[in-house]
């Protein structure tokens, strides 16, 4: 029996959809179409039909809110995940400090929004970052000098080889700039998430709020698709530091920097583009394809390396 064929005959009461488009589920408005798509209700749910598709050998696609993915034009075979729980519990509270759980489905904007109700500090930056919040802790979402990871006690991870559900401590997620244990290790999937914050006065966190909103709409091309930035900021290096003092004190040099120092700016393949506005940033004009984003980020890595000698590695996860 086909895939198709298996997933209708062993989960009858699921809306699956089948040779479902995906173009619809990222922000960059690209990529094929999932030859079988859900979005789980439940942990259960998504516990059920990741053991299934271990059993039976078919792949298995878990795809958060698909803001920093290059989705294969020719499509994702198998099943491909969305986890649609996204519960948000209060766990204890005093007058300095807020514990919390939030469900790896809760968009990240709703939880930054939600702890800063309750007056809790460290998030703030991470109001305007798309997509949720199993996807933010995969990456490690960064904002400025601020890396999520720094706020979370533990992980509830569903080990798909062991079968079994298992909390991770922040340690044990290995999280560093850009990195996360789950970007290694394929058979995790992130349920849940722990956070213990700070309590501080509601105007600070109002203005902490206010300035990550307005610096990136002064800085981010927001009006148009685009998988946020596409490269990680490079280690910064003693002749960078040479040829750009501005940075001399930061480890790291921003990649759209280097990006617009090499008059790469406006550059385009089909209907992808190097962003005018944000230099990390490709946007997508209309019909852009996964196969134009590869052979843009080809041409950029390749002049910023002989100009720069610096090798560009992708921000972005390429699903295929
Ligand atoms: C306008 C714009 C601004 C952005 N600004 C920032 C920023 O400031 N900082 C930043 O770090 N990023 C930023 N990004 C990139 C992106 O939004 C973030 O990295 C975001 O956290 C990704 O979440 P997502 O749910 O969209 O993940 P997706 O793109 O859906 O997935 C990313 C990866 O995570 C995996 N994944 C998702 N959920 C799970 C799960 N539950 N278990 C296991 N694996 C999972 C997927 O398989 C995929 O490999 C920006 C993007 C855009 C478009």
């Amino acid at each position: 029996m086909d895939t198709v064929g298996l997933f209708r005959q062993n989960f009858p009461d699921l809306e699956l959809s089948f040779n479902y488009p995906l173009t619809d589920k990222n922000y960059f408005k690209l990529g094929g179409r999932a030859e079988v798509f859900y979005s789980a209700r439940s942990k259960q749910e998504a516990i059920s039909l990741a053991i299934f598709c271990k059993q039976q050998g078919i792949k298995l696609t878990i795809l958060g809110g698909g803001s920093n993915v290059i989705i294969a034009d020719e499509g994702l075979s198998g099943l491909v995940l969305q986890l649609a729980f996204r519960e948000l519990t209060f766990i204890s509270e005093n007058e300095q400090s807020l514990t919390l759980q939030a469900d790896a489905g809760i968009k990240t904007s709703a939880l930054v929004a939600r702890a800063a109700a309750k007056n809790a500090t460290g998030l703030e930056g991470f109001i305007g970052v798309p997509g949720v919040l199993g996807g933010a802790i995969y990456n490690n979402a960064h904002y400025l000098g601020f890396l999520i990871g720094d706020y979370i006690t533990q992980v509830e991870v569903f080990d798909v080889k062991k079968e079994e559900t298992v909390v991770f401590t922040r340690e044990k997620c290995q999280f560093a700039y850009e990195k996360s244990i789950f970007q290694s290790e394929k058979d995790l999937i992130i349920f849940s998430a722990y956070f213990e914050l700070k309590k501080a006065y509601p105007d600070l966190i109002k203005s902490n709020l206010q300035s990550a909103i307005s610096e990136r709409e002064r800085t981010q091309p927001l009006a148009q698709p685009s998988c946020g930035c596409v490269f990680q900021n490079p280690p910064n290096t003693e002749a960078l530091r040479e040829l750009f003092p501005q940075f001399k004190e930061r480890d790291f040099i921003p990649a759209g920097f280097l990006i617009d120092q090499a008059g790469l700016k406006g550059l385009r393949e089909g209907d992808i583009q190097v962003s005018e506005k944000h230099a990390a940033f490709f946007i997508n004009l209309g019909q852009g394809q996964a196969s134009q984003v590869k052979t843009l980020i080809a041409k950029v890595k390749a002049s910023v390396l002989a100009k720069f000698n610096v090798i560009l590695e992708e921000e972005v996860f390429y699903l295929s």
